[in-house]
């Protein structure tokens, strides 16, 4: 085969005790999954799960013990952190039922929905589209997939992220509006989901803003946790 250019190479996240890479295909996102972010959006009630989408090569990785840059991004005055539970697919399908999902779950890791909010605020009021406040590059940090297997009972995880090492957002995984297998029933009834797709499930709230020099831990009992700084 020949290109007229190079393709991109395979943007892949590292599995926990495995030498094997998870190779990304796309990245879904829940909004407003957590009741407290809601409110804290001006938003609340059980609203239907919506989803929205970053490019695979937005991904950071993250490894475990390191600290890695994170680029503070163009155009934005206002970049806020989201700790989120991430869920990998392990195998596709369409129309998965909440009780079935598990089967299609590879495993688990720790990830941040990076957002220019005032971009995202600004697209917001006027009726377009976030993509420029969610799907820049270096959006998606993400840290080592730990198979589910492994993961424990990730459905009552704490999750939590502090800037500094001082909190900024501490919950737990069982205060999701939409759970694991619901996330998963309701995506796949709207794209056929395929080996390779990360879901980052939502944020509790407390979400706020970094700047440059800033370092953010976060984590979630059971996994890999991360650490980045803010380049
Ligand atoms: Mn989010």
């Amino acid at each position: 085969m020949n290109y007229t250019f190079s393709p991109s190479p395979t943007v892949s996240v590292p599995v926990s005790g495995r030498s094997e890479r998870f190779p990304v295909h796309r990245i879904y996102c829940v909004g407003r999954n957590y009741e407290e972010h809601a409110k804290e959006m001006g938003f609340t009630g059980r609203e239907p799960p919506f989803f929205f989408l970053k490019p695979a090569d937005a991904v950071v990785v993250a490894d475990e013990g390191l600290t890695a840059p994170l680029p503070y991004p163009s155009l934005t005055a206002n970049f806020h952190h989201e700790i989120e539970l991430v869920v990998a697919i392990g195998q596709g399908g369409r129309n998965i039922r909440a009780e079935d999902a598990a089967q299609h779950i590879f495993g688990y890791a720790v990830g941040l929905d990076m957002t220019r909010r005032d971009l995202q605020g600004e697209m917001k009021k006027q009726g377009r589209p976030w993509s420029i406040g969610k799907g820049f590059d270096h959006s998606a940090p993400i840290g080592a997939i730990t198979p589910a297997a492994q993961a424990g009972d990730i459905e009552q995880a704490a999750l939590w992220l502090q800037v500094n090492g001082e909190d900024r957002q501490r919950s737990n995984v069982s205060q999701l509006i939409w759970n694991i297998g619901e996330i998963v029933q309701h995506l796949s009834q709207a794209w056929e989901l395929q080996p390779g797709d990360l879901i980052y499930t939502g944020t509790p709230a407390g979400v706020a803003a970094v700047v440059r020099g800033d370092t953010l831990s976060a984590g979630v009992d059971g996994l890999c946790g991360i650490e980045l700084k803010v380049v």
